[in-house]
């Protein structure tokens, strides 16, 4: 008999047509096989995603990973269809049948890996779905995402441990490239991963050669040409903050001969597509791209890597950097640094906390709403009328979930329409006696349109109290038999409200001030990516120790730091000061629209440029004076205007 270690060697080459397992490969695997759970931080392009991808194999029963973005899914998808894995994907592009046929394998038993965004689980005709599939593994991708802590947090992600007890995920494995200490022990700790069982392997990449140019804004385009021109017709990526930035140096670039292309979300997807393929391809060798170019795209030759300005963290800076030089081939990241860009940075950081009294109204809506200790709420329009942006609006429930003030029960869509694929005398010929009977009156209740039918759940439920589940699952028995389709829109979340008696000014005090740290942390986390780009010991020193990294050399011997030369980060050119006169006429289109004065806060988000719900309502970017001091930091203009 092979020992355990052998067979698992045999597996990799069977299975993959690997000859040998790439660091820390082996010993998650091992601990997955082995029955724990486990947890593993490798850089991006160290083949993390096989550790799940060979213990899926092994596995019994299917395994589900979640993953934040369809083109990852979709690579993933490709690389274990090519080696005869039985695995699919259900996402929003799918059409009906493709997604019925995925979740009848899944059923069958006839598939090993099944991928899912976050938000699917919300939904719950696929939470009831899943319940029914026995589930060996639970994978998250991006997995740091669940800490509050870390650069890129999504609050779905912090129900993910919930969700794995519901369904009885009896093992899970945890995956990211970028955590910083503190963060994994978070991550660690929501999922009980013994500190055995997480595998960390070294972030320090020889062939990286890291600097920090200090650089004044009118002398940036100077440097980045005399950058580009050190690699010649070689793969460079660009970033820049903002999409307005992409377009503007992209065109500069091609004034200059050089074949550059601008990339960032405001872009339609087919062009992003085109894009990338000619990016990929070698067309286009010079990519101008904001934080959306990248996830997912694997392209070994990447020589450079240039931040034309600051990135948005720490965590951000190494993942960019991360996608040069995967060929193991040297490979340039150079950023060109000064503190012009600090602002902009902090303003979505501002942006992203609720004032006080947006709090309280939706603490009051709670209390004035529940009914049987039941809350229902639509995300859209709570954001509207709090005027919470809708990130940190899921942030502040899942705190009243954590605190226990609510309970996450189930969402369910509450507009429903269906279209006949039969007439109705050959659908109620499916059915008999009460069945029957049942259906007509779904279809009474019924308005037709064109061609779709609009469910009216009121009236329904005014004859027929309490049958909201059975009139979802008749729809459903008759969409799955292909008598009709569904669509389903706008989703409602319904909470148990644990205690409706709540304090509500003293707990929007408390939670007020839990935005306010996590805005401190982020606003300080700003601070210290600065004095990382200033680090006196080396660079890549520096950044493999911020991720917790010990065994990277003390030296990487060509950064500024090791030259002896650290970088001195310019500060921004003095601004005029601010004028409460003028600060007052700017806002005079503003007050008008919103026919009363607008509070210091409302204000200064309008000035600096940072949009809200109520802005957003009011068309507030097209008016004159929206974004004029966005060079500006937020708190003196708020300052001023108070
Ligand atoms: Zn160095």
């Amino acid at each position: 008999m092979s020992s355990p270690s052998t067979s698992l060697d045999a597996a990799l080459a069977q299975v993959f047509g690997f000859s040998g397992f790439r660091g820390g490969q082996r010993e998650v695997v091992q601990a997955l096989l082995d029955g724990h759970s486990a947890m593993a931080i490798f850089p991006t392009g160290s083949g993390k995603s096989l550790c799940y991808q060979l213990a899926a194999t092994q596995l019994p029963h299917l395994t589900l990973l979640i993953s934040p973005l369809l083109a990852l899914m979709r690579d993933q998808l490709a690389f274990l269809q090519a080696k005869g894995i039985a695995a699919a994907a259900i996402d929003s592009t799918q059409s009906r049948d493709e997604a019925q046929r995925v979740m009848a394998d899944a059923r069958a038993g006839r598939l090993k890996v099944l991928m899912v965004s976050v938000e699917r689980l919300k939904n719950e005709r696929f939470r009831r779905f899943i319940a029914e599939v026995p589930l060996s593994l639970l994978v998250v991708d991006e997995a740091h995402c669940i800490s509050e802590w870390g650069h890129n947090f999504r609050p779905d992600y912090l129900k993910l441990p919930q969700y794995r007890q519901q369904l009885n995920i009896p093992q899970v494995l945890l995956l990211t490239a970028t955590a910083t200490p503190a963060v994994m022990q978070d991550m660690a700790r929501r999922f009980d991963i013994a500190p055995e069982h997480v595998t960390v392997t070294g972030f320090y990449r020889p062939n990286l050669h890291l600097h920090v140019r200090a650089v004044a804004q009118a002398d940036k385009d100077a440097m980045l040409l005399q950058l580009l021109g050190r690699t010649p017709g070689a793969a460079c990526v660009v970033y820049v903050t903002q999409q307005q930035t992409a377009e503007t140096l992209a065109a500069r670039l091609q004034a200059q001969g050089i074949a550059a292309a601008a990339y960032h979300a405001g872009l339609d997807s087919e062009l992003r597509e085109r894009i990338q393929d000619d990016f990929m391809r070698g067309a286009t060798p010079v990519i101008v791209a904001t934080i959306a170019f990248g996830m997912g795209i694997d392209k070994g030759d990447i020589r450079q890597v240039i931040h034309y300005d600051l990135p948005k963290s720490v965590e951000n800076y190494s993942q960019e950097i991360g996608r040069a030089g995967r060929d193991g081939e040297l490979s340039l990241c150079t950023l060109l640094g000064n503190r012009d860009g600090l602002h902009v940075l902090e303003n979505f950081v501002y942006g992203d906390t609720p004032q006080w009294a947006s709090i309280r109204h939706v603490l009051q809506r709670i209390r004035d709403e529940a009914q049987n200790g039941q809350w229902e709420m639509t995300l859209y329009g709570l954001s509207a009328d709090s005027n919470i942006r809708q990130l940190p609006l899921k942030t502040l429930l899942v705190y009243l979930e954590v605190q226990g003030v609510l309970q996450a029960q189930y969402s369910y869509y509450s507009e429903y329409r269906f279209q006949l694929r039969e007439d109705e005398d050959a659908l109620l010929a499916h059915f008999k006696d009460e069945r029957r009977e049942f259906v007509a009156a779904l279809l009474a209740h019924s308005k037709l349109g064109r061609s779709w039918h609009a469910f009216d759940f009121e009236s329904f439920l005014q004859a027929f109290p309490g049958q909201r589940q059975r009139a979802v699952t008749a729809l459903e028995f008759m969409d799955e038999r292909g008598w009709l389709t569904l669509e389903t829109k706008q989703m409602t979340e319904v909470y148990a409200v644990s205690d409706a008696a709540f304090d509500v000014e003293a707990l929007a005090a408390s939670l007020h001030a839990q935005f306010q740290a996590r805005e401190d942390s982020e606003l300080a986390r700003l601070q210290q990516m600065l004095r990382l780009f200033e680090t006196e010991t080396c660079l890549s020193y520096a950044l493999a120790s911020y991720f917790g990294d010990a065994a990277a050399p003390r030296e990487c011997g060509h950064c500024l730091a090791c030259r002896g030369k650290p970088a001195r980060l310019p500060a921004a050119p003095a601004l005029p000061t601010l004028h409460a006169d003028g600060m007052r006429a700017a806002l005079a289109s503003l007050a008008e629209k919103l026919g009363d004065e607008p509070d210091a806060h409302l204000a200064a988000c309008f000035l600096c440029g940072i949009t809200l719900p109520l802005l957003t309502k009011l068309r507030a970017s097209r008016l004159p004076g929206f974004g004029q001091l966005a060079r500006y930091p937020f708190a003196e203009v708020r300052a001023a205007l108070r």
